[in-house]
């Protein structure tokens, strides 16, 4: 391939990946008579763009999810931060101020496809896109009111090793942009990746989620208000580790998010506490 063309390919490869790109950007690179947009054609006919959510490929004018994945995407739409289910049942905790999540979980849904996307494709950019998306969709549920830190869960070493990032930080770091918060990547650390639970009892969760996390960098956290950050919440006993550790510090406030969780029916919740994995 001439080096010429070649030169204007990696241009243009940055370009779509480009968050900043603006929409006089995008309207050029759909003008049918542009360059650009010959260029554009002959690059995603080279180097395919696919779908988070569907895997299928993408259009010249779409980003990250196809149209059909759009329009499919489970936003969660019961906005009760501070009395649903899952306040409840931590409702001892009492620096706990709201719970609540973007998307509604099911293995096979949008949601659960863009997730598996970030993790192991190392979809850094995605994860970006997913918080500020987060943020700006629930800008008016109150959810993120009055956060002063995004505080990611870890990885142990080992899986951040194997996976090469830790994708809630990304998602927290595209919270950041729009919330103008700082993003607590030394404050905790994780020192047990937790096996799978499926054969504990809700005790023993509990239990074992205990010792997952320790503190490791207090600094920033006393007296402010700490929305803890994930990717995904299940039985939410990660979260509820976390939570534990940092609640240890004075006059500090804690909400919790997830990018999508599991409901919690009261069916489910029972079968948690039978020991099942919800
Ligand atoms: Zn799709």
């Amino acid at each position: 391939m001439p080096s010429a063309l070649c030169e204007k390919l990696s241009t243009l490869n940055s370009q779509l990946s480009n968050p900043q790109l603006s929409t006089l950007q995008l309207s050029t690179l759909n003008s049918p008579l542009s360059t650009l947009n010959v260029y554009s054609s002959l690059h995603d006919l080279l180097f395919p763009r696919l779908c988070s959510g569907c895997g299928q490929r993408l259009a010249l004018d779409e980003r990250y999810i196809c149209g059909e994945c759009s329009v499919q995407l489970p936003f969660e739409t019961g906005h009760d931060w501070t009395s649903n289910r899952r306040m409840h049942q931590w409702a001892d905790h009492m620096c706990l101020e709201r719970i609540g999540a973007l998307m509604r979980y099911e293995h096979d849904n949008v949601a659960a496809g863009i997730i598996r996307s970030l993790k192991y494709n190392r979809r850094f950019e995605l994860g970006r896109w997913m918080g500020r998306m987060a943020v700006e969709h629930l800008a008016d549920s109150g959810l993120f009111a009055g956060v002063d830190v995004l505080l990611p869960l870890p990885l142990t070493r080992a899986r951040f090793r194997f996976r090469g990032f830790n994708q809630a930080e990304y998602i927290a770091r595209g919270m950041a942009e729009v919330l103008g918060v700082p993003v607590l990547t030394r404050t905790l650390r994780r020192v047990v990746e937790r096996e799978s639970q499926t054969h504990f009892t809700h005790d023993q969760r509990l239990l074992n989620a205990r010792h997952v996390f320790e503190l490791q960098e207090a600094d920033g956290l006393e007296g402010r208000h700490v929305m803890l950050v994930d990717d995904v919440m299940t039985t939410g006993t990660t979260l509820l580790g976390a939570l534990e550790v940092v609640e240890q510090m004075p006059r500090v406030r804690i909400s919790c998010f997830a990018w999508a969780w599991v409901m919690l029916s009261g069916a489910s919740m029972a079968r948690s506490r039978a020991g099942e994995h919800t």
